[in-house]
């Protein structure tokens, strides 16, 4: 599975010379100072000291380097149609300057996203509603994931979409749905979802705020995936209690989305720090914060291709960090991780490379905006 965008890919060469610090992300969680990266056809090729190569050369002595980020469940919603690529590129440009290099999509205009992703850099997976995968066939759709995005009409919809293989499901989300729900059909959404052998191969939860503990039990059935959007639970007055810990217990993965964005920031740093800021207050604990798995190793799982990862054989998406503007917050080196959660911002971001392209570079960004505001 899986799905390479062979065209975006850069025939040409790129060594990142010097990179003062990569958070790399791997299995042993290493941090790398002062090492080259070579990118080729985009993918990671060598990692240590590089020499004697043509192409493009960039000095990164001034960067903190991590995997691009995966935004795993994003609405893209048109409604001028006259619009819709004009209103995509906002979209996606302001997903792309904020890291992102890996998106799924909720979008109702799933063409119009597929050629303007491909415009600016971002790789998708689109997620349409059931209604719209109806529209299609099974090779058009192959990997495409539906997303429901009103828990309440789920037993209507769930036996019409046998053939998927991948659902994202708001569910959950407030009180008022779980007991709606429950007047309606006797179980909570949860329970509901969990009574069904579900023929599909991966689930995904997205803003599952109000969970019981014994429904958190049947998560070891299900194995799902979490999908939470902190700044959309809070927008939407959600309230709830995102169950964190207790997800993280059971070793159930999560990944941040900025779902509803269209109203709301686009940018995962910022999510990951309300959501941080959420879990510190929810559960009274100062040492809590959302590991940064949350938008970078978890993409390989949701994407379905290496991503997410600074490491040989890795699809070449980077996000280059401006060090010294961190060095000046009083970045702690020993604590990269947390303080990067903490002190770390969009506006410090150099360089975005795509599958070995520089997809975005602060110095033109003018140029990159043009034609969008
Ligand atoms: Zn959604």
């Amino acid at each position: 599975m899986g799905h390479d965008n062979k065209e975006s890919e850069a025939k040409e060469e790129v060594v990142l010379k010097n990179c003062r610090l990569v958070i790399t992300k791997d299995e042993n969680g290493r941090l790398l100072e002062n090492v080259d990266i070579l990118l080729k056809d985009g993918r990671i090729i060598e990692i240590g000291t590089i020499k004697d190569k043509k192409g493009i050369i960039l000095d990164c002595s001034n960067a903190l380097i991590t995997p691009g980020f995966t935004d795993a469940h994003m609405h893209l919603i048109c409604h001028d149609m006259t619009k819709a690529h004009s209103f995509a590129r906002m979209v996606l440009l302001s997903a792309l300057v904020n890291g992102v290099t890996n998106a799924v999509i909720f979008t109702n205009v799933p063409n119009v996203v597929m050629a303007t992703a491909k415009e600016v850099g971002i790789h998708v997976r689109l997620a349409i509603s059931p209604e719209e995968y109806k529209r299609f066939s099974n090779r058009e759709m192959a990997n495409t994931i539906i997303s429901i995005e009103d828990p309440l009409s789920l037993p209507d919809l769930i036996e019409s979409i046998d053939r998927v293989v991948e659902l994202h499901i708001h569910i959950s989300e407030s009180r008022n749905e779980v007991f709606t729900f429950k007047r309606k059909y006797k179980r909570t959404p949860i329970a509901w979802l969990l009574d069904r052998n579900l023929s599909v191969e991966k689930v995904y939860l997205v803003n599952p705020n109000w969970i019981a503990s014994w429904e958190l039990e049947l998560f070891k059935k299900l194995k799902p995936c979490i999908i939470w959007s902190p700044s959309t639970s809070m927008y939407r007055a959600l309230d709830g209690f995102f169950p964190y810990k207790e997800l993280s217990a059971l070793r159930v993965p999560l990944a941040i989305g900025s779902c509803d964005s269209a109203s709301l920031s686009i940018s995962l740093l910022d999510e990951l720090k309300i959501g941080s800021l959420l879990l510190k207050y929810n559960y009274w604990d100062p040492s809590l914060y959302i590991s940064l798995n949350a938008v970078t190793t978890v993409g390989e799982r949701i994407m379905g291709v290496p991503v997410g990862c600074v490491k040989i054989g890795y699809l070449a998406d980077l996000i280059l960090f401006d060090i010294k503007r961190l060095m000046a917050k009083g970045l702690d080196l020993k604590n990269i991780e947390r303080a990067f959660i903490e002190k770390v911002s969009s506006h410090d971001i150099m360089m975005v490379i795509s599958r070995g392209n520089v997809a975005y570079s602060r110095s033109r960004l003018p140029q990159v905006l043009e034609g969008v505001y």
